[in-house]
Parts: structure tokens; C-alpha cells; sequence
């Protein structure tokens, strides 16, 4: 007996995310943590046991279905790959009774103004993150339409994992080969949209790179600056709004939006909160003053002003107009721990991803990039250098303003620095490659898409 105390009903927590990849051409199941950035590599007989824990069933039951599916061979191994889980903090017990946040439907929608997206349809978008969801019935129209791919057509399971746990009622993600969208065509165009129109494609793609945030007053359209295509689309009219021109409440978004309620307190810095009316009324207050000229001091100074006022208008108008730039050694913990982060994301999938995974190479772009600043000099000639794409970092901070891409996951004043530190790894990116494509789209897409973001939970001072 190892001592380890397993649920009694096991199944995969929220925060471990299943999800099939096929690496140079052999299939791995990779199990990432999504707290810690951690991640579980297993073969694909080990998930066909783990598939049926999904807090319905106790062990023995758990056993018998791994039988069933002909993955068990013996039950002690089912036993260690609960206890490594459990071990880990990756399992939970019984069902998920989590109740989904209510869409508004008649709350009016609140574009960003002034843009429109020139899709390039390259494909890029396709392999870069770790997760591309489907739902059931998408999943469905595309296994009918493409059976060949990954032999989805008889075996659903093969292309397809759930998104979250074993909750096989949910979203599903689809395999990635290489960590490309197992639809992805050689051409670099979707299969699907190919094979059987654009309306085939996931709503996620078809919406993408839209964001949806329902603030109690208005739903935010906005957009994750997380594709070249949106920076290249500053300023260019003629491309597709983020939503129909028509649009004017929750009820009019496409189907399969996903639309984010803002909760009623936000944590705005160390144990203080706002009502999020408040936060509301700063965000417009802040998206109404000209674009500052140098957005790195301009944040650095608003999340000071957070900090010793809240969201108080005059402090908040002080300091945007006399942005003061960082000091370098109040900002190395942040490069540091970015570092740290990056490094170890290029170790772990070092170890497993395949030299042609764009998402492995952007790792090491980002990483070589923190590790750049590490040295103070370094750093304090970065935040004394000018931005080299001033009107793509305006358009970043609009788009991440209107978005209230600033809070839900980190206080207020930590996520205006977090920004700031982005814009400075981004540009020291651009300086180290300059064929780059948008480094700062790169940066985004990273951070979210594989959860190096977490890096600002651990900066030390
Ligand atoms: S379904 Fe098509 S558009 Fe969506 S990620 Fe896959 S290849 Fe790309």
C-alpha cells in the first residue's frame, strides 16, 4: 500500500486538461496541469483506462470499465496512475456540479471601435495553442465530413479528448499533430472549411479572435492581440467586424460564443477590492484619454496609482499624464520570474514536443528574450528605448482596456504591470529575431494559449 488516500468517486480535476498529441508521428496523451504549468505525459492505454473516472464511479467500477474498454491489465496498474494523479493534485471526487455562468441575452453589446479584421489565412493561428475546442456536434460534422483524419470517423476518441477532465458531456479538444489543429491542412488551410464550408468549422474558430465579457452594464466585443493578422488590421478598413454590424444584444452574438461575466467585486491590488461598476467607470475613464506615448511608463504609473488611490479619477488622470519609467530593479523580479517560466517551459517541452511544433520554437524565442533583460544594464537601456511599433502597442492597450482583459485572474495593479512587462519582453523579442512576424502577437498567444501567464503569480521581490 503506498499510503496514498484516493477519492472515492476519482475523476480529473478542472484544472487538468487531457489533450492527444501526435509528436513526429507517435501518439501521446499529455495531461497539463493548468495551475502550475505542469504536465503528465501517458500512453494512450493508460488514458483509455483513466477516460471512464469521471466521479461517477468508484474503483471498482472504474476497473471494470477498464476492462471493458480492453485497456486494464491488471488493476494495480490502474491504482498507481490514480495515486500519481492524486499525488499531483490532478483528481477530484465525484461529480462536477459546477453550474455555468448565466449568457445574458438582452445585454447590449459594446464593440471596439474602429476595427475590423484582415484574416491572412495562413493557418498560423491553427498551431499554436494547446487547446482547439469543439462541440459535440461540431466535432460530429467534422469526423463526417474528414472520417480519414485520424481515423475520427469510426473512432471519435482518437482525434478528440474532453476539454476539461473525463467530462465526456462537454466542449471536446481536438488531437494536435505536431501541435497543429489534426484539420489543419498541408496547405495551411483548415480541411474542413475546405471539405465542407466555413460554416463547418468550430464557432471557436469562426469567432476567434473575438472575446466576449459581460461587465453588468454592456457585453465588451473586444479581441485577444494574439494573431499577426490583428496587428497588421490596425488601421486598415475593409475587414470582417469582430461581430455582425447588426449585433445589438447577447441574443444576437453567434452561437457558441462564450461570454464572460465580470464578478461583482474585483480584486483591484493586495486584499482590496472594487465593485465592478467602479472598475466599469475606470475603464472608460482610462479608454477616453489619448494613447499614451510610452505605454510601459504610462502602466507602470497606473498600477502605482492603484495601488496608493484605487480607482480614484484624479490619480488615475495624474498619472497618465506624468508617466514616470520603471526602475530597473523593480522590474527585474518580473523579467526574472518570466524568465524562470519561459526557461522551464523550454525544458519540459524540450523533452517531448517536435522541432517543427511552432509553439516549442515560440518558447524559445520568449525565453531567450526574458533571459536577455536579466542583466540590468540591458534592462535599463529596454525601458529607456523608445517602442519600435508605437501604434501596435497603443492598439494592444485598447483592445486590452475595452476587453477588461485587466482583471479576473490577478489584482488589477499586478495585471498593469504584468502588461508592461509583456510590451518589454516583446520588443527585446522583435530586437533578437528581427524577421519575427509581431513578436508582441507571439508573446500573447504564449502566455494565455500554454499558460506561461502564471509567471505573474511568482514574481519575488
Ligand atoms: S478546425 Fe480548421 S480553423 Fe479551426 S483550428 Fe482546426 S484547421 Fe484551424
Amino acid at each position: 500500500m503506498s499510503g496514498v488516500r484516493l477519492p472515492f468517486h476519482p475523476r480529473l480535476a478542472e484544472h487538468a486538461l487531457v489533450r492527444r498529441h501526435v509528436i513526429d508521428g507517435e501518439e501521446h496523451v499529455v495531461l497539463h496541469d493548468t495551475r502550475t504549468g505542469d504536465l503528465v505525459r501517458m500512453g494512450t492505454r493508460e488514458w483509455a483506462q483513466l477516460a471512464a473516472a469521471d466521479g461517477t464511479r468508484d474503483l471498482a467500477g472504474l476497473t471494470l470499465a477498464a476492462a471493458k474498454s480492453g485497456a486494464l491489465r491488471r488493476a494495480s496498474e490502474l491504482v498507481v496512475i490514480l495515486e500519481r494523479l492524486q499525488t499531483m493534485g490532478l483528481l477530484a471526487d465525484g461529480i462536477d456540479r459546477a453550474d455555468a455562468a448565466p449568457t445574458p441575452s438582452d445585454r447590449p453589446l459594446f464593440a471596439l471601435p474602429d476595427f475590423s479584421l484582415t484574416c491572412d489565412a495562413s493557418g498560423a493561428c491553427c498551431g499554436v495553442y494547446g487547446s482547439i475546442l469543439f462541440t459535440r456536434h461540431e466535432a460530429a460534422r467534422a469526423r463526417v465530413a474528414l472520417p480519414l483524419v485520424r481515423d475520427g470517423g469510426d473512432h471519435e476518441e482518437r482525434v478528440f479528448t474532453p476539454e476539461q477532465g473525463t467530462d465526456a458531456s462537454g466542449s471536446l479538444a481536438v488531437a494536435l499533430v505536431d501541435n497543429c489543429c489534426a484539420y489543419l491542412g498541408g496547405d495551411g488551410r483548415c480541411g474542413i472549411h475546405a471539405a465542407a464550408g466555413e460554416a463547418a468549422k468550430p464557432a471557436a474558430c469562426r469567432i476567434y479572435p473575438a472575446t466576449f465579457v459581460d461587465d453588468g452594464e454592456t457585453i465588451r466585443v473586444s479581441l485577444g492581440v494574439e494573431c499577426a493578422c490583428a496587428l497588421d488590421s490596425v488601421g486598415v478598413a475593409g475587414g470582417a467586424p469582430l461581430v455582425a454590424d447588426t449585433a445589438r444584444t447577447g441574443a444576437d452574438l453567434p452561437a457558441g460564443a462564450r461570454v464572460i461575466a465580470l464578478p461583482a467585486l474585483l480584486e483591484i491590488a493586495a486584499s482590496v477590492t472594487a465593485p465592478r461598476a467602479a472598475y466599469v467607470a475606470w475603464s472608460r475613464l482610462l479608454a477616453a484619454q489619448p494613447s499614451p506615448a510610452d505605454p510601459v511608463a504610462a502602466l507602470w504609473s497606473l498600477a502605482a496609482a492603484v495601488d496608493a488611490s484605487g480607482l480614484d479619477e484624479a490619480a488615475t488622470l495624474a498619472a497618465l499624464a506624468s508617466p514616470v519609467l520603471p526602475d530597473v530593479n523593480a522590474v527585474l523580479p518580473w523579467i526574472r520570474a518570466l524568465s524562470e517560466r519561459a526557461d522551464s517551459r523550454v525544458a519540459s517541452a524540450s523533452t517531448w514536443r517536435s522541432a517543427r511544433d511552432r509553439s516549442l520554437t515560440a518558447s524559445r524565442e520568449i525565453a531567450a528574450a526574458a533571459a536577455s533583460l536579466r542583466d540590468p544594464v540591458a534592462l535599463a537601456t529596454a525601458i529607456a528605448t523608445a517602442s519600435p511599433d508605437p501604434a501596435g502597442e497603443a492598439f494592444y492597450l485598447r483592445a486590452v482596456i475595452h476587453g477588461h482583459q485587466l482583471v479576473g485572474r490577478l489584482p488589477l495593479a499586478t495585471a498593469l504591470r504584468d502588461r508592461a512587462v509583456r510590451l518589454l519582453v516583446a520588443r527585446a523579442m522583435g530586437a533578437l529575431a528581427p524577421a519575427l512576424r509581431r513578436p508582441l502577437t507571439v508573446l500573447e498567444a504564449m502566455l494565455r494559449g500554454h499558460g506561461i501567464e502564471v509567471y505573474a503569480r511568482e514574481v519575488r521581490s
